[in-house]
């Protein structure tokens, strides 16, 4: 058509006159409903755009038409908006943040309230465990920043170098809660083909809500840099870095490696998880692999619901080998 704009055609519904039903549901109940009027020559009825409220009496089959479609929605709270039609009530919007004002005008209903009721019936006090008393946190210090407690911050670790003086760095993403806490690591990529855990991290990094953190978390998509770039398992000396901890500071390319990210990372946390995948032409179950014996790694390891948990023996050179050192999990 040429006008190079998106439009959006919806059925005009003249016999509903320009009124809509908007219905407030909380859990499977309508707890309050009105009908909405819009201005003579307006059909939007929105309360902004001028449309007037009223009270008004629902038949069962818009109750049970309103509740429907916001357990569709998956909303246990929503404003569900109907028009009266031939057909019976067509649903036009569902809300997930519905208004609270106009709705409790034109009812005279304590809708917040009823909102609060309902959570501290449904809430789940077991579903979070925090224990004992929350404890305002302290800077974090790591590489050469100082994170001051509830924020962000990108360090990049210069690790090693490679035979040409370039260097390797590892990037590290920091978040340092308010309150004092674990400092739990979150690494991938030991194995540069190993790339689910990649992924893993990258989706922790945009989930992780600062303000409910409790601790610190370190998270790393990508431990062995080059081998990422080569699509390899080792690194150019043609060394495994999970054999080459705890490494040493003039050794080779991979004990140097292991020797930086252990003293400059993984010594400032007290948990690890180290993310291993099936790499290329190898098969792997779903597993978790801990110490089992050392209760906080149960439970950290059960917290994972992998169908197989291993008490798996410590291989000489890996960074779990090295963690069995007292203060880690
Ligand atoms: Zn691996």
């Amino acid at each position: 058509m040429g006008l190079k704009a998106d439009i959006m055609i919806q059925e005009y519904i003249k016999e509903a006159g320009g009124a809509d039903i908007r219905c407030f549901v909380i859990g499977d109940k309508v707890i309050a409903a009105m009908k909405r009027q819009a201005q003579p020559g307006e059909f939007r009825s929105n309360l902004h755009r001028g449309g007037t409220a009223s009270l008004i009496r629902l038949t069962p089959t818009e109750r049970k038409t309103a509740v429907a479609a916001a357990k569709i929605m998956g909303l246990r709270v929503a404003g569900v908006d109907l028009l009266r039609s031939e057909r019976g009530p067509l649903v036009m919007e569902v809300n997930s943040s519905p208004g609270l004002e106009g709705i409790e005008t034109a009812t005279g209903k304590d809708v917040a309230g009823m909102i609060i009721e309902y959570i501290e019936k449904n809430a789940n006090p077991q579903g979070t465990r925090t224990r004992g008393k929350a404890k305002p946190n302290t800077p974090f210090e790591i590489g050469d920043l100082e994170i001051l407690p509830g924020n962000h911050a990108s360090l990049e670790l210069e690790v090693a170098r490679l035979y040409t003086q370039s260097p390797l760095s590892v990037t590290a993403e920091i978040f340092h809660g308010k309150q004092a806490g674990p400092v739990l690591l979150v690494n991938a990529a030991i194995h540069g083909d190993e790339l689910n855990g990649v992924e893993v991290v990258r989706q922790i990094i945009g989930r992780i809500r600062l303000s409910q953190l409790r601790g610190t978390l370190i998270a790393i998509p990508v431990v062995n840099v080059f081998g990422f770039i080569h699509k390899s398992r080792y690194l150019p000396d043609r060394r495994d870095l999970n054999r080459s901890f705890p490494g040493s500071e003039r050794g080779s390319i991979a004990g140097r490696m292991a020797y930086r990210y252990f003293k400059d990372v993984v010594e400032r946390c007290t948990h690890v998880v180290d993310l291993h995948t099936g790499a290329i032409n190898r098969t792997n179950l779903p597993q978790i692999r801990a110490n089992l014996t050392n209760p906080d790694a149960a439970a950290m390891a059960e917290a994972f619901g992998a169908p197989v948990l291993i008490d798996a023996a410590l291989r000489d050179g890996s960074l779990r080998a090295e963690l069995k050192r007292p203060g880690f999990r």
